[in-house]
């Protein structure tokens, strides 16, 4: 079978990174975890302590990335995991995510890392901008109350003092920002498969998404 780019973007908590990860799994592709990499610059600027502006330092910011079957954030050599789930990172990637340097930067790694396909790459743009030409687009969504369910049970499972209200909260400031920038807002890409995953299982929606990858493309 032809190595695909295959797209998935949508809001918070749609269950992007659950259903990209099982899905680059069944089909041996690469998974790249755009939010992962805006994340990582949140957490190297952070620890830098902001003393420069963004696009000053942010070739110099110490991160690598490594993409395989998950996409793996690297700072000074250290791999980063929870650290980029905390709330605050959330909050300072998305508002680092409006520099137009720093989406350039990280469009040129996620272009680079996918130009062989073979990859299912998940984002806020990565069927508008980052792949517009990619074999297949999904778009996933949900409610609020059930994305916020989500985030806070992942959230939950890491430690105990999570409140469900603040998780909602956040996550529905974040949607808006995303959605109402300038540069590469939260879109349905042209050409997308819209999928309301609210009352759908993660088994359900990987199903979906199989079934549409073997529409188009067959199984060989
Ligand atoms: O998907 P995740 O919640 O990890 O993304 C964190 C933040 O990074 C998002 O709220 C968004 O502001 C930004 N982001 C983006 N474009 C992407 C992926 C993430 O702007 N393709």
């Amino acid at each position: 079978m032809k190595k695909l780019i295959i797209t998935i973007d949508g809001p918070s908590g749609a269950g992007k990174s659950t259903v990209a990860k099982i899905l680059a799994e069944k089909l041996n592709y690469k998974y790249i975890d755009t939010g992962a990499m805006f994340r990582g610059v949140a957490y190297a600027y952070k620890q830098k302590g902001k003393v420069a502006k963004i696009e000053d330092i942010l070739r110099d910011l110490g991160l690598n990335f490594e993409f395989e079957k998950e996409t793996k954030v690297f700072f000074e050599g250290v791999e980063l995991r929870d650290e980029l789930r905390e709330p605050e990172i959330s909050m300072l990637a998305s508002k680092l995510s409006k520099n137009p340097a720093v989406r350039e930067y990280l469009k040129e790694l996620q272009r680079e890392a996918g130009k062989n396909g073979g990859i299912v790459i998940e984002g806020r743009d990565t069927g508008s901008v980052v792949f517009p030409d990619a074999d297949l687009k999904f778009f996933l969504d949900a409610n609020l109350e059930e994305r916020a369910r989500r985030r806070f049970l992942e959230l939950k499972r890491k430690k105990d003092d999570v409140d469900f209200e603040t998780v909602k909260l956040e996550i529905e400031i974040r949607d808006k920002e995303d959605s109402q920038r300038k540069i590469a807002p939260l879109v349905i890409p042209p050409g997308a498969f819209y999928l309301d995953t609210t009352y759908m299982t993660v088994e359900q929606v990987v199903d979906e998404l199989l079934r549409r990858i073997r529409i188009d493309y067959g199984d060989s």
